[in-house]
């Protein structure tokens, strides 16, 4: 015999009313690992069991907003050219799908989604690598439609340290910062989620605009390199950026973190393991991978909003087609985690924050900085000159 859960049923009724907005999804890497990036071949109109997002369980999660994340590993020959075919890939989802996604360029277009019966679409770009050491692409991205930079991925740059490799720049280099200066001056949100900390504090030094971490934790509950260290958050509330709570299972558990620390390096996996059958060994030898569960991530949201201030707070899964927490096994699963907060007493204004809210204020005080400093700042062409591979660069970026 079924039971209503009424904290579930709450959940839902909640996310008809407030529209979740989630800031960090892969799927684009998938529809290109599954089919070429061919979206249409995809078929995201039915249900991947393999995978964890689709548009079946988008609509049962009541996702409002769906950040599309055009990921770029640090290592690929191309990395521009990579990048734009990832772009694109979001548009494609885009416009196969305009029966079901509705493109977001500004912060008013999400609720605009809601109201045509539209998932509002987002598109980010992971890792700037592409960028290739020179700002006129960034311009290009924007025009795209690109709203989010994620400045780096797990491995360090030329000019940006990365949380999860040996640091070359103690943070950002001039061209970070220039970098920096330009998406403030064009309203494009600058998202900290895979910057070392002190990188992130760098930034945090010069943006005039509130910053993202669109898919971290709290450091303080589960040390992975990933997650946000205390004296970090601590600066959240004067730069009025959101903190995007994630599901990644080493960045919510403790447990799952040390589980995993002996096939790790840096926070990530050893240069020659194959993880599935790592995973599948230590299994055998230490018992099943703990993978952290719903209460475990609330406790992450609760800890940062003690931290930060209830405004500081929103959701970003990073769903990547990979293994998830089990309570947060697909895109379905979102009431689930509102029902969990929804038991510990968060008020409707609070989850309204947590959900969009608080997001949507940061955009929209991107888009002011943005209105303020181009009326009298010329585009920056700002570039470095190559040096190398695996030397940094020393040449102060031509501003
Ligand atoms: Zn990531």
């Amino acid at each position: 015999m079924s039971r209503i859960d009424p904290a579930l049923a709450r959940a839902r009724e909640l996310l008809d009313r407030f529209i979740l907005f989630d800031g960090h999804n892969d799927l684009p890497y998938s529809i290109r690992r599954a089919a070429d990036g061919d979206v249409k071949a995809y078929g995201l109109d039915r249900v991947h069991q393999e995978s964890d997002t689709d548009i079946p369980r988008l609509r049962e999660g009541k996702v409002g907003a769906q950040v599309f994340a055009a990921f770029v590993p640090t290592s690929v020959a191309d990395p521009g050219r990579f990048t734009l075919e990832q772009i694109a890939i979001g548009l494609d989802i885009e416009e196969v799908h305009s029966d079901v996604f509705r493109p977001a360029r500004r912060a008013s277009d999400i609720a605009a989604a809601r109201r045509a019966g539209k998932i509002a679409s987002v598109i980010s770009v992971e890792s700037a690598v592409g960028l290739g050491g020179s700002l006129s692409p960034l311009r290009v991205w924007y025009a795209a439609g690109v709203r989010i930079l994620t400045l780096c991925h797990n491995e360090t740059l030329d000019w940006i340290d990365s949380a999860t490799d040996a640091p070359r720049h103690d943070g950002i280099t001039d061209f970070g910062r220039a970098l920096v200066a330009e998406c403030n001056r064009i309203g494009m949100m600058v998202d900290l989620a895979h910057a070392s900390p002190k990188a992130q504090q760098h930034v945090l030094d010069v943006t005039v605009a509130p910053v993202l971490w669109s898919h971290s934790n709290a450091m303080a509950l589960c040390p992975h390199p990933r997650n946000v260290p205390d004296e970090v958050l601590d600066r959240v509330k004067a730069n009025g950026g959101v903190v995007m709570a994630t599901f990644v299972p080493n960045f919510i558990s403790r447990k799952s973190h040390e589980w995993m620390s002996p096939l790790q390096m840096h926070g990530k996996t050893r240069p020659g393991v194959d993880i599935d059958n790592a995973v599948a060994l230590r299994a055998a030898e230490s018992g099943p991978w703990p993978r952290g569960s719903i209460p475990e991530l609330c406790d992450h949201i609760q800890y940062i909003v003690g931290r930060t201030g209830l405004a500081h707070i929103g959701i970003g899964s990073d769903f990547y087609g990979g293994p998830n927490p089990p309570d947060l096994a697909d895109a379905s699963r979102f009431p689930h985690l509102v029902a969990e907060l929804v038991r510990r007493g968060w008020s409707d204004a609070a989850l309204k924050g947590l959900l969009s809210g608080n997001v949507l204020r940061v955009w929209r005080q991107v888009e002011a900085t943005s209105r303020k400093l181009a009326a009298d700042r010329p585009p920056s062409i700002a570039r470095v000159e190559a040096e190398g591979v695996g030397r940094p660069q020393r040449k102060k970026p031509a501003t």
